[in-house]
Order: structure tokens, then sequence, then C-alpha cells
């Protein structure tokens, strides 16, 4: 290995799950988001692998690896036209968060079953009024005997009806000081008070997003991930996780999309030769070859930088991953569909999804202009602006 490229082990990682995953291909995946099916067959297959927990102590029935390894995982699993959302949410987010702030107990408890995928965890931060101010979130925890009670809502959360928990981000107040501090709890999806509802969205994906309402949700103390004080960093310590995952996620599918591209600009021949001959069409390919082949760097980096522990380093990058994928993402999707001309916007050939799907990345986990705050003044100096 050099210091720029993967290690022979972690290029054999991406062989692995890409052929696991060409087995199902991306007819399958949009067949069963159309027949509002679930892909549990691959999830729990990667799993099998284990590759669903390969960032995850093996202790816990995980890898023992990085997050460059489940990174690579949710790359080649999109980049076969495969993407699983819930990648992002439950080992990375969710185990990253368990596995650094959990008890001995907690992990034992939840981490296996992330891990083989029998018992998906997801995420709830989003809230309706608060948006992307994350500091403003209102759902609250109250302490109630033992226990705690949680009421609020949430909104636009992932995979709330495939997931055995939720790992809800609330609040607390302190009692002496009156300020506001984050806490997490694991919320059980079939807990009393606890009701979701789908959001109709334009994505073919089989992982749906939901409206969460938690209303007097009673939970015993030993759900309480973390220590009460230490929310905040608890919190950021999935976030790293989080953007890696979501610019490989891009990346995977980026290069689904060129994929497709290429293979249909060889083959169209309208005028003499294939469409692939004329610059016009090619350049554009071209341009996203390099982009992506860009934002894959500087994703592996941001991991490289995360596994070593260096969290501040990791930040800046994973930001900047996170934005140049998504970026690169929706302009190959737009120059994918262009190449195939009005087949890139027919159901049979599937292409025009990938614009949806892609444009979410510029909008989720984190919104592009929030990551350009972020470089503006953390990297740049500039002042706060929000
Ligand atoms: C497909 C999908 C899956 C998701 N899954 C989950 C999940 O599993 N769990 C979860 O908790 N959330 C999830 N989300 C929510 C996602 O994280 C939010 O949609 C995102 O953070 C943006 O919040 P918002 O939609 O409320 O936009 P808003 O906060 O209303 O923002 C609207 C626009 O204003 C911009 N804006 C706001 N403030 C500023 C500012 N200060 N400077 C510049 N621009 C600003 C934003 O960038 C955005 O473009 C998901 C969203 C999608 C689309």
């Amino acid at each position: 290995m050099t210091e720029f490229t993967e290690s022979e082990e972690r290029l054999a990682l991406r062989r692995e799950v890409a052929r696991l995953a060409s087995k199902y291909g991306r007819e399958w995946f949009t067949e069963k988001a159309r027949s509002g099916e679930k892909t549990t067959e691959l999830w729990l297959e990667i799993g099998r692998h284990g590759y669903l927990g390969i960032n995850i102590p093996e202790e816990y029935g995980g890898g023992g690896g990085g997050i460059g390894d489940i990174a690579a995982v949710c790359e080649e699993l999109a980049a076969q036209g495969c993407p699983l959302l819930l990648m992002v949410v439950s080992p990375a987010i969710c185990g990253t968060i368990i596995s650094r702030y959990g008890t001995a107990e907690q992990k034992q408890r939840w981490l296996p079953g992330i891990c083989d995928g029998t018992a998906t965890m997801a995420f709830a931060i989003t809230e309706p009024d608060a948006g992307t101010n994350t500091h403003n979130i209102s759902t609250t925890a109250r302490r109630d005997g033992d226990g705690w009670v949680l009421n609020g809502r949430k909104i636009f959360i992932s995979g709330v009806d495939e997931a055995e928990n939720v790992l809800v981000v609330a609040r607390t107040e302190d009692t002496r000081t009156g300020k506001v501090k984050p806490v997490l709890f694991v919320v059980p999806t079939d807990a009393d008070g606890f009701e979701y509802r789908r959001i109709p969205m334009e994505i073919v994906s089989p992982e749906l997003q939901f409206q969460v309402f938690i209303d007097d949700v009673r939970l015993p103390a030993d759900t309480l991930v973390g220590d009460e004080d230490g929310g905040l960093v608890q919190l950021f310590a999935g976030l790293n996780p989080e953007r890696i995952m979501a610019a490989s996620f891009s990346t995977g599918l980026a290069r689904y999309a060129l994929d497709r591209a290429t293979t249909y600009a060889k083959e169209r021949v309208v005028f003499q030769g294939p469409i692939g001959a004329h610059q016009a069409v090619a350049h554009p390919l071209a341009q996203s070859k390099i982009e992506v082949e860009l934002a894959r760097l500087m994703t592996q980096k941001a991991a490289a930088l995360y596994d070593a522990g260096d969290d501040t380093g990791a930040g800046e990058a994973a930001n900047m991953a996170k934005y140049a994928a998504a970026e690169a993402a929706c302009d190959a999707a737009d120059r994918a569909v262009q190449a195939h001309g009005g087949n890139g916007i027919t159901q049979e050939y599937g292409m025009a999804g990938l614009l949806v799907a892609t444009r979410a990345g510029r909008i989720a986990p984190v919104s592009r202009e929030m990551i350009l705050n972020y470089v503006a003044m953390h990297s740049l100096g500039l002042p706060r602006s929000y």
C-alpha cells in the first residue's frame, strides 16, 4: 500500500462485495422498490458475510475494522445499483455511537443484531420545526422515577418500518443550570406511544422515510446511551461516520450511473460510429469520472483520518468529501440520463430515478449549504453565519 491507495485487503473486500451485490443488481432493487417490497435478502446476506458490522468490535459480532471498511461496502453496493441507505444509519451512526459510548451490557444487547442485520437500528434527529438547526430540537426527555418519559416529533426518519429500535436524539433540561443538553435513547419501534407514518417520497427505493410521533413513551434507565452530561460529544461521534458513509453512497451511485452511460455510449449508433465517439457525449462523462475519483480520494482520506483517531482532521475531510461526492453524483446522474437520450427517462432503463436518489445527497444527512458554512468558518476562518 502507498499513502494514496487502499490496502490489498480493502480492495479485495470491494471485489467481494461487488460480486455479492451483482447477483442482485439494479433491476432487482427497483423491482422491490416499485412493488413495495424490501431488500431484506440482500441486507441479511451482507450481514451473514460479516460486511454489515465490519466496523464494529469483534467481541460484539463485528469485523473489528474501521469506517473505511464499511464505507467501501456501502460504495460497492451502490456501484452495483443497490444503494442501502440504512447502512449509513444502523452500523455506521448507531453502531459507532453505541460502540464508543454504550455500556458493556448495551453493546451486548444491540450490536450483534446490528451486525448480522436482524435488529436494524434507525436514527432520529431531524424535527419538523428545527430542521437543519438541530440545536433547536424540542423532543424532550423527562425523568420519571428510575426511568424516562419521552415526547416529541421527528421527520424524514429512514427505515423505521424495518427497524427494531430507533436511536432518538432528545434533550433534557439541567435542573441546576436550566441549560438544555442533548441525550440519546434507544427506543423500541413497538413501544407504547411510539407511532410512525410514511412520507410519500419521489425516490425509487425500498427504504422509506417516516414522520415519527413520540407521545409519553416510557423508557427504562438503561436505554439512555452514554453519559447524560456528555450528549453533544457523543452525538458528534456519529457525525463523521455519517458523512463518510453518505459520501460513499453518492460515489457508488455516481459510479453506477457512469458505468451505465459508458456502456450505452459504446453501443448506441445513430450517425456513423457509437455516440460515445462524439466529444459532446464523451467529455461530460470523462469530466464526471474525474470528479468522482476526486471525491473518492477525499472520502478515503476522511476515513483514514477517522480510523487513525484524528476526529478533528476527519471532520473537515468528511464534510468536504460529502460535499464533493454529492455534487459529483448529481452531475454524473444528469449526464448519464442525457447520454441515454429518450431512454434516459424511461422506466425500462431506470436512469431517471438516479436523479432524485443522487439529489437527496445534496440535502441529507447534512445539506450542501451547511457544509459550505462549516468550511467557510472552520477551514477559512470566516465569521460564523448561523
Ligand atoms: C432521503 C432522506 C433521508 C433522511 N433520513 C433521515 C434519518 O434517517 N434521520 C434523520 O434524523 N433525518 C433524516 N433526514 C433529514 C435530513 O437530515 C434533513 O432533511 C436535512 O438535514 C435538512 O433539513 P430540512 O429538510 O429540515 O431542511 P431545512 O432545515 O428546512 O433547510 C431548507 C434549506 O435551507 C437551507 N438552510 C437552512 N439554514 C441555513 C443556513 N444557516 N445557511 C444556509 N442555508 C441554510 C438548507 O441547507 C436547505 O437547503 C433525511 C432526509 C432525506 C431527504
